[in-house]
């Protein structure tokens, strides 16, 4: 019998909002107790010679929460903040997206407690390596797959595919995805999770009989996610009016030019100055708490977790929410956004298409068989749909808020995979 005491805080809290799909499911009471602790978690440090010589040495962490539908599969946060906990919550949440939209994953996570602003290139390169080094014995093809996740990118999945093929002396391109394309990596995957966030909102969109040409949405973040998730929108017919950075916010109830304010952010680091160079309409600064409460259709966001709590919920005004990046709401602002109508489009369902693509890329590495951008995009669109149209029916047919509905999709699946594999004994 696992104790309470013994779950780490953040998988009660974690469970905790999962316990009404539980009750729903009536699954084995021993799936519950299954998913209460990581199935495996390594903590490694890493010594770096940094490039005045000194001696750095950073934790990292390495949590394959759940094998049973497949190996691991999660990406590597570079973060000063990262803990144990934090990756262990990531790692149970990356179990139920491969789930929810059925691929034949696992749950993983990793993560090296580092600011990379404050790495040169060589030394960024250097704690990558070092990250392999130390990890090179629990990860593999079909045992645990790392990929990007904040402040990691195809540089860094370069080096870690390199360090893997250094290790053991043979090329394995499928230990890792998110690699730049001349190693194996997939077209279409830098854009996909914004990409398939805008899939999802066209569906949701499309199921309420709205005409996207009337729907005004407000993203905060402005990274990769937010960036491609506004390109797509605006392609889908939506209008992009604001976008938030941690400099702050512009808006335009017209729309954005959105691609000039990206290369704007990209040459000077921020948003400020925007409006001089963006000058089809006026432009407004904001800040991001002013964005978090426009009266706009749509709030996606696409930034950092726990961005709407139980203090500013009350001032969300958008009738959407999209989840873009992953627990950018607290539980306890869920209840509040429910009473006051809001719809959140929830987390799992919502920023899959880069896992999605990170597993055509596993495919694509291990048939050594590459595919079109457009064959990326159109397999990856048709299955986050098909997906999505099961959630929103789920919820409906069960009469569930949407986040519910994706869980009791993603738990489902797991429970299933348990129960065949026997090892309940
Ligand atoms: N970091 C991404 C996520 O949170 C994708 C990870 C991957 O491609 O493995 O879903």
């Amino acid at each position: 019998m696992v104790q309470q005491s013994d779950i780490p805080k953040v998988i009660q809290e974690a469970q905790e909002r999962l316990d009404l799909v539980f009750e729903r499911l009536s699954v084995c009471p021993d799936t519950r107790q299954r998913l209460s602790l990581p199935h495996r978690v390594v903590e490694a440090a890493i010594p770096v010679r940094m490039d005045d010589g000194s001696l750095q040495v950073f934790r990292s962490w390495r949590v394959q929460f759940d094998v049973t539908r497949g190996p691991g599969k999660g990406g590597i946060r570079f973060h000063p903040s990262v803990s144990r906990d934090e990756v262990i919550a990531l790692s149970f949440w990356m179990a139920i997206k491969c789930a929810v939209v059925n691929l034949p994953y696992g749950g993983a996570k990793g993560g090296v407690r580092v600011d990379r602003k404050k790495l040169s290139l060589f030394e960024l390169e250097r704690v990558s390596r070092g990250y392999m080094r130390a990890m090179a014995d629990v990860v593999g093809p079909d045992v645990d797959i790392p990929g990007p996740d904040m402040n990691t990118d195809e540089l860094v999945m370069g080096w870690m595919a390199d360090e893997y093929d250094v290790i053991k002396r043979q090329r394995s391109p499928a230990v890792i995805t998110g690699k730049p394309v001349a190693l194996g990596g997939s077209r279409g995957r830098t854009a996909a999770t914004g990409e398939g966030a805008a899939q999802v909102l066209d569906l949701w969109a499309e199921r309420q009989k709205k005409d996207n040409k009337t729907i005004k949405i407000a993203i905060q973040g402005l990274g990769n996610a937010g960036y491609y998730f506004a390109c797509a929108a605006e392609r889908l017919g939506f209008t992009v009016v604001a976008v938030a950075d941690s400099s702050g916010a512009v808006y335009c109830d017209q729309g954005l030019d959105v691609p000039a304010i990206y290369a704007h952010k990209r040459k000077t680091r921020e948003l400020k100055g925007v409006s001089a160079e963006n000058d089809k309409h006026t432009v407004e600064s904001l800040s991001n708490e002013e964005l978090l409460a426009l009266d706009v259709d749509v709030l996606a966001l696409a930034a950092m977790e726990n961005q709407i709590t139980k203090d500013n919920a009350k001032d969300v005004r958008a009738k959407w929410l999209l989840e873009i990046a992953n627990g950018p709401v607290a539980a306890d602002a869920d209840p509040m956004l429910q009473k006051q109508g809001v719809t959140v489009l929830p987390d799992v369902l919502v920023n899959t298409g880069g896992v999605i693509v990170s597993y055509y890329e596993w495919l694509q590495n291990r048939s050594a068989d590459y595919w079109s951008a457009e064959q990326v995009q159109q397999r990856m669109q048709e299955l986050i749909r098909s997906q999505a149209e099961l959630c929103f029916e789920l919820a409906e047919n069960e009469d569930l808020d949407l986040r519910s509905a994706a869980y009791m999709q993603g738990i489902k699946r797991i429970a299933e995979a348990m129960d065949a594999r026997g090892t309940h004994a």
